[in-house]
């Protein structure tokens, strides 16, 4: 097990609240806008293929943007592990090798509960 060390917990706590609190606007918005989207993706469907590629491309702005609200959700669930982690004293250790995961890496990426070798030999999840 690695060594306690001390973390400015209360740091990554606020950046992470501010990020959960972004991606929850991000999916509002996207999943607001899905309808408006989707009228206008019917135009451009009209002028482009006159009828035939209609319901393709419609099907595929829906499928995208359902994609980006589950790559959304899974970040949040994420942040709300990082945040569970922060509350039982667990932040910053690696869920696979018990080691420290680098400041530099918990910087740019708050929610990481991983160290970056492990990250790359499980891939994401
Ligand atoms: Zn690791």
């Amino acid at each position: 097990m690695a060594r306690k060390r001390k973390l400015d917990l209360d740091k990554y706590k606020k950046k992470l609240l501010e990020k959960q609190a972004e991606i929850a606007d991000n999916v509002k918005r996207l999943e607001g806008e899905s309808s408006g989207r989707d009228r206008l993706s019917r135009e451009v469907a009209k002028q482009d293929f006159e009828g035939g590629g209609d319901a393709a491309l419609q099907a595929m702005t829906r499928s995208q943007s359902a994609a980006m609200i589950s790559n959304l959700r899974d970040m949040l669930i994420g942040i709300d592990e990082a945040l569970e982690k922060i509350e039982d004293g667990t932040y910053g250790v690696c869920e696979v090798c018990g080691k420290n995961i680098p400041k530099k890496r918990l910087e740019a990426l708050p929610e990481a509960t991983m160290c970056t070798k492990c990250r790359t030999e499980v891939g994401p999840r």
